[in-house]
């Protein structure tokens, strides 16, 4: 005999470890879809007219992004999802998975917006990678700051209201841990900044999927069938995170809410942060104009170091 539904009794297909519910697909999708709405509401992320910026790379976590966002904003009429992707430029990779966001978006009858590192940086990252010298960094610390002033140029441009990304709940917790490892927790409140805080000049970014786990994700692209690219990026060589991806799952198979409980520890960090925060001060950068929190921002010194600017 087959394992019921926990909820209506029809035959189960998934079994959410930290909430211990066997699901059907019906009721494994609907309450996904109001985990996700929860989210949006205990932080309030989203307002009912937003213009909605949808971070898609072409990989599950976004896909699932914006199929469920899709599926609740059909409630808010006067709101917008417009997906956008940033192309960083990575041959064999990013053109791949360009043609899966681009399937997703059609599929769900959208127009997917496209910004590349090239129009925006006069050089796409493979090309980067290749103008560093020995001693400078790893390719994904140019392609994450480079694609997060892409991401809020484009949606400044677009005249987006909000940025939302498809960080899932193991991103999250591997995350904050790699953070408090490597002593930086403040790096955790200046890279989570609640919506009620807004930086001027930066948009603001939310992760509405944020309380979905790995295996949720993956579990949702299947059930609802959606397109996505898999393939790792030749640059990924993220052994400490990968270390402690598989100490994680360990520990969540243990003790199922550990995911959970750091993010929520993450969260109390930022919460922390922002009510110290009497006046946070920040300056422009003298270069790009962008919010800095030095003379010359992040980008503006990268890309004078490689030559590139
Ligand atoms: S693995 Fe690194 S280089 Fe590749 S897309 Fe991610 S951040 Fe960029
Ligand atoms: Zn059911
Ligand atoms: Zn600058």
């Amino acid at each position: 005999m087959s394992i019921q539904c926990s909820k209506c009794g029809k035959p189960a297909v998934y079994l959410r470890r930290y909430t211990a519910e066997q699901l059907c697909r019906t009721c494994f999708i609907d309450t996904t879809i109001q985990r996700v709405r929860r989210t949006i509401n205990r932080e309030k992320m989203l307002r009912d007219d937003d213009r909605i910026m949808v971070a898609i790379s072409g990989g599950k976590d976004s896909a699932v992004l914006l199929d469920v966002l899709y599926r609740i904003e059909e409630d808010f009429p006067k709101a917008e999802l417009i997906p956008l992707t940033i192309d960083e430029g990575i041959q064999g990779y990013r053109d791949e998975a360009l043609k899966a966001a681009r399937r997703l978006a059609s599929d769900l009858q959208m127009k997917l917006e496209v910004r590349t590192f090239s129009d925006l940086f006069g050089h796409p990252l493979d090309d980067i990678v290749k103008m560093r010298d020995e001693k400078s960094l790893g390719a994904c610390s140019y392609c994450g700051v480079l694609r997060r002033r892409s991401l809020n140029t484009a949606a400044r441009e677009l005249d987006g209201d909000v940025v939302v990304t498809g960080h899932n709940l193991d991103d999250e917790a591997q995350t904050a841990m790699m953070n408090m490892m490597r002593g930086d927790s403040q790096r955790i409140a200046r890279t989570n900044r609640s919506r009620a805080q807004p930086i001027e000049g930066l948009i603001p970014r939310v992760k509405p999927v944020k309380e979905l786990s790995e295996r949720d994700i993956v579990a949702y692209t299947h059930q609802q069938s959606l397109p996505y690219h898999d393939i790792p990026c030749p640059y990924a060589v993220e052994a400490f995170r990968n270390d402690l991806r598989l100490f994680l799952n360990d520990m969540e198979h243990k003790r199922p809410g550990t995911l959970l409980a750091i993010m929520r520890s993450a969260e109390a960090i930022v919460q922390a942060f922002e009510q110290s925060e009497s006046s946070h001060e920040l300056l422009s950068c003298e270069r790009c104009g962008d919010p800095a929190s030095r003379r010359i921002c992040k980008v503006c010194s990268m890309l004078a170091d490689l030559g590139a600017d």
